[in-house]
């Protein structure tokens, strides 16, 4: 039951990150920014079920395609169109949404939903197509911690931090939440036959001990579970973009990257052009890489390179990153 993601868009390029979360039962598909051109990197049915649309920032090279995928989805109602991003977010996305005609569209009843994310609180609107987009549906406001969770789901959660791009930008975490897997094989060879017991002893783990009947013959959870049941663990992916954190990384990000099995990390300068990275409040190879470091994460996947370079330099984001972090990939390779 993996998380993957794949960059979107072309080396040297606008990126964006699609992510499917597969939960052995069903597919959830995140979208993190719509840079220009990205979306040709899916097929309109993958565009038109997005579930999640999670903006880093709005800078044009983050969000330039975001006109293809209203066009797609303007008339979707279930599930609604479900938009995150920082600070500004109600603002940008219902702008554009407002900067469209749509009296031929009235009859639609397209529904979004658009929620902000700010330190201590997390605001969303409902808009709707059949005014145009113009009237807030409906408002709501809650108290949220950063880093901290945005989306909770049964097989996954979404979590966001707030990193420094001389404006807030958006951080973003897919965990899958951990699930118990049963040794098929090992009851068989006690004389265990499935049956709705197995899923009994599953709600044990979460409900307490409690006896389990099994062809006439009664067990106890506890000891089956030792015998029968693991814990694995959810796998966790993280997306950083557009962002510097000054000599160290700071421990907060370390702790929200900590335990990923995939970060994807921008770097968008070159090691030699560092002071451009910092003037710019983005990253260097190596700065992505002792961040990686400090968070011990598995792999670090390297994408958003800056448009000043090319092909003959493609190379070096890997060689300067890999100096102080092993397990590290230029993204723009994986197509798979
Ligand atoms: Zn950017
Ligand atoms: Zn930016």
């Amino acid at each position: 039951m993996p998380v993957r993601g794949r960059v979107l868009g072309r080396i040297f390029k606008d990126n964006a990150l699609y992510i499917k979360a597969d939960s052995g039962t069903g597919i959830s598909t995140i979208l993190i920014d719509c840079g220009e051109n990205v979306l040709r990197g899916l097929t309109v049915s993958e565009i038109r079920s997005v579930d999640y649309l999670l903006f880093t920032h709005f800078h044009f090279d983050h969000v330039c395609g975001f006109d293809s995928f209203i066009r797609h989805n303007f008339n979707r109602t279930e599930p609604p169109v479900r938009i995150f991003g920082p600070p500004g977010t109600i603002k940008y996305v219902s702008n554009r949404l407002n900067s469209f005609e749509w009296n031929l569209s009235a009859a639609e009843n397209g529904n979004w939903e658009i929620t902000e994310i700010s330190p201590g609180n997390i605001r969303r609107v409902h808009l709707s197509c059949s005014d145009g987009f113009s009237m807030i549906q409906h408002e709501e406001e809650r108290s949220s911690d950063l880093p901290g969770v945005i989306v909770s789901q049964p097989h996954f959660t979404i979590e966001a931090a707030l990193l420094d791009h001389k404006i807030p930008v958006c951080g973003y975490s897919v965990t899958e939440n951990d699930h118990i897997r049963f040794d098929n094989e090992a009851a068989l060879a006690n004389g265990l036959t499935a049956g709705p017991w197995i899923t009994k002893l599953k709600e044990a783990h979460f409900k307490g001990q409690c006896p389990i009947m099994i062809n006439g013959k009664e067990y106890d959870s506890v000891e089956l579970a030792v015998k029968y049941l693991s814990i694995e663990k959810g796998e966790k992916l993280t997306c950083l973009t557009d962002f510097n954190y000054g000599p160290e990384p700071p421990e907060v990000l370390v702790n929200f990257i900590s335990g990923s099995d995939f970060l994807f990390c921008e770097s968008q300068y070159l090691d030699e052009d560092r002071h451009l990275a910092e003037e710019n409040y983005h990253l260097t190879p190596s700065m992505a890489a002792r961040l990686a470091a400090a968070g011990k994460v598995k792999k670090l996947k390297l994408f958003h390179f800056s448009r000043r370079y090319n092909l003959k330099t493609a190379d070096l984001f890997v060689a300067q990153a890999s100096e102080h972090f092993q397990q590290v990939e230029n993204a723009l390779d994986d197509k798979s």
